[in-house]
């Protein structure tokens, strides 16, 4: 007889995006003529450039030749893209890294799911409330946690509320914990640490023997310089930390997958003896063992986001972004709503007027504006009462959307 893993009886119903569409399907069906716009999905919208698009039809070329035909790669990734993210991503901002550090993949979302079947099961995991869906879920399912309560919280899981009062970034909680996942840029508040608060997180966790799966799948957005695009730009980060970074959201590469996992060499974690176990190999030898390394066009594509004309055409994009966010943010802040993020992210969370759950928000939005953006009680309880537009959309769609919402809402 076959059984399941239980654990996956556990998880709550994928319940937002189905739920959303459900929505906007039944609006549709009665509105036939409503030119609905999306602020909702975090997915790109502009065309790749063109330094990145030849770099990947220069590959494809190879391909049709037994000579320079490319097959199974390294697991870990080919050196000519590691070597273009160590130079360009850490060494410009003094952090050494060596080229057994960086693992290439086919996605921080997959990278961010996996990494905790490299951890014991009786860790304590905590995760900031609201979050990206995947740490939760994907610890749900290895059997980390209880089962959800009412408000969708999982018993065992150490819930980090983020909301307006503590500027959307947790302190380290007082009880003990070991595996601590934190996103910033921040989807979907859009908040930033500093780096002091990155530096407090890092004493915390070398004081508690505790990791931190550090996503910075943002961090091409940050505008402000003071700000820490790396947790390896604080002192001795490199023993407590994971990092995850992805192509996805910096260059659009949302349909070509590309990502990469940075485990350094000193990060340690502890056997049930209390013997300090190096975490690199173990991720090494999984990533190797399941994965059978990202495609090697992909791959190219990556690199040439590195080159001069690569790196000055995916700035334009991530501009045209950023505009898109300042437009919603001085739209909305001059109709009175409160909004934060959106300045070194691209995703502006907004508070809800006074009445509003985010989901009636929600269709108040769909249902007089046309809009769609997406209720901030789905990414955890302590979203409610807020509200996510991404920047993503097309700068025409975001200046008609704000322009719809002044005269609608
Ligand atoms: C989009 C996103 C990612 C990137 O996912 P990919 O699988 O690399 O496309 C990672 N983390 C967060 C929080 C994201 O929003």
């Amino acid at each position: 007889m076959a059984k399941i893993n239980e654990n996956f009886l556990k998880l709550q119903a994928g319940y937002l995006f189905p739920e959303i569409n459900r929505r906007v399907c039944a609006f549709k069906a009665k509105n036939p003529d409503a030119k609905i716009i999306s602020l909702g999905i975090g997915d790109v919208t502009q065309p790749l450039p063109p330094a990145i698009i030849e770099a990947m039809q220069r590959a494809v070329d190879e391909m049709a030749a037994a000579d320079t035909l490319h097959g199974y790669g390294p697991e870990q990734g080919y050196d000519f893209l590691i070597e273009a993210i160590i130079e360009n991503d850490y060494i410009s901002r003094g952090v050494d890294l060596d080229l057994s550090e960086v693992f290439i993949s086919d996605g921080s979302k997959c990278d961010t799911g996996n990494i905790q079947e490299i951890f014991g099961q009786d860790n304590i995991v905590a995760i900031t409330d609201p979050s990206y869906p995947v740490y939760v879920d994907s610890n749900v399912m290895a059997g980390r946690t209880g089962s959800a309560n009412k408000n969708g919280q999982y018993d065992k899981i150490v819930y980090m509320p983020c909301t307006a009062e503590n500027n959307f970034i947790p302190e380290p909680p007082p009880m003990s914990v070991d595996i601590i996942y934190l996103c910033f840029p921040n989807n979907p508040t859009g908040a930033v640490a500093t780096k002091e608060i990155l530096a407090k997180w890092v004493d915390f966790a070398r004081t508690s023997k505790a990791i931190i799966l550090f996503d910075a799948a943002y961090e091409a957005f940050i505008t402000d310089p003071d700000i820490p695009h790396s947790i390896y730009e604080i002192d001795r980060a490199k023993e407590v930390a994971i990092e995850f970074r992805s192509f996805s959201k910096t260059a659009g590469f949302t349909g070509i997958r590309c990502a990469f996992t940075v485990v350094p060499k000193e990060l340690g974690a502890y056997a049930s003896d209390g013997r300090a176990v190096e975490v690199n190999p173990l991720w090494n030898r999984r990533h190797c063992t399941k994965f059978n390394g990202t495609s090697y066009v992909s791959q190219v594509a990556a690199t040439a986001v590195y080159t001069g004309e690569g790196k000055k055409q995916t700035k334009r994009i991530i501009d045209l972004y950023m505009n898109n966010a300042a437009t919603i943010r001085e739209s909305l802040a001059k109709l009175g709503y409160r909004v934060y993020g959106g300045v070194n992210a691209p995703y502006l969370w907004m508070k809800t007027p006074d009445g509003f759950t985010s989901w009636d928000f929600f269709d108040t939005l769909l249902q007089r504006a046309n809009v769609v953006g997406t209720p901030g009680a789905g990414f955890g309880p302590s979203g409610e009462g807020y509200f996510r537009l991404t920047a993503f959309a097309r700068p025409t769609d975001v200046k008609e959307a704000m322009q719809r919402i002044a005269r609608s809402v």
